[in-house]
């Protein structure tokens, strides 16, 4: 019975995208967004006050703070995006904490308590194989904060955050550059969804030349978990509905996150009450 269903929900998956289009759209928002973010460049004094702060000895190489392993990268330690809004974090020494490169990229822009506790793949490899500490880990991590707050209402910490959108709406002529900058970015993707047609009409037509069998065999496969959601019973859809609706409620990330979490369990559960 399992694997029978496992073996079906497993052809439902997503094949390769022929174009990343919405991937694209979102990066330029969020380099737009992190563009015109405050950006300020440690030294190495203040490189190590972080370091030290952190609890590492600045005479050794600082490791990744979440795992141990090497560090070989600087973590955000606050997201700057929040899907396609900015946050109010920017990029700066009190916002950054030494990280492996696997630690960052398997973070995302998840809260670093949540993913230490419930990520997948790489957090999860920290909590089972490495023995590290987790609780430890976050409170070391809490305990940054809370020092560099106390360094930055003393005036010897360089901020964290800024606040952006009053800053820009206090002074006239920023309020023209913002509206001048978003209106840009629009245009470029515009720009981009009208090349991605063109280029869609294109590839049709190459593929059909190429392959004159496509519509039979082609489409389906792309299609199919689109399908399986759309033939979902109202039963199954009202609790998803729910969970959608609390989306526009929600303020921190860590509440998204748990409700991504929760909506992609219910959907999983739903298809595969379909499958059987
Ligand atoms: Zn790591």
């Amino acid at each position: 019975m399992d694997e029978k269903r496992g073996k079906k929900t497993w052809v439902s998956m997503k094949f390769p995208a022929s174009n990343k289009l919405s991937s694209l759209v979102s990066s330029i928002n969020r380099n737009a967004s992190i563009g015109m973010k405050p950006y300020i460049i440690p030294n190495s004094e203040e490189k190590i006050k972080a370091i030290e702060a952190l609890g590492f000895n600045k005479d050794e190489d600082p490791k990744c703070v979440y795992c141990g392993e090497e560090m070989t990268c600087w973590d955000h330690l606050n997201s700057m995006t929040l899907g396609s809004k900015e946050t109010e974090f920017i990029t700066s020494i009190s916002n950054a904490v030494p990280s492996c490169l696997p630690c960052n990229t398997g973070r995302g822009n998840i809260p670093y308590a949540l993913w230490l506790r419930t990520g997948e793949k790489r957090a999860a490899y920290i909590r089972d194989e490495k023995k590290v500490n987790i609780e430890n880990v976050i409170k070391k991590i809490d305990k940054y904060i809370e020092w560099s707050d106390e360094e930055i209402q003393k005036g010897n910490w360089v901020p964290y955050k800024a606040d952006i959108n009053r800053i820009i709406y206090e002074d006239e002529e920023l309020v023209k550059l913002k509206q001048k900058y978003d209106s840009l970015k629009d245009e470029i993707i515009d720009l981009l969804k009208h090349a991605s047609k063109i280029g869609e009409k294109i590839r049709e037509r190459i593929t059909k030349t190429s392959y004159p069998n496509y519509h039979k065999k082609g489409l389906e496969s792309n299609k199919s978990l689109e399908k399986l959601k759309s033939n979902l019973t109202e039963e199954d859809l009202q609790p998803l509905r729910q969970i959608v609706d609390q989306f526009t409620s929600v303020k921190t990330l860590e509440e998204i996150y748990e409700l991504k979490i929760e909506y992609n369990k219910l959907l999983k559960q739903a298809i595969n009450r379909q499958l059987r």
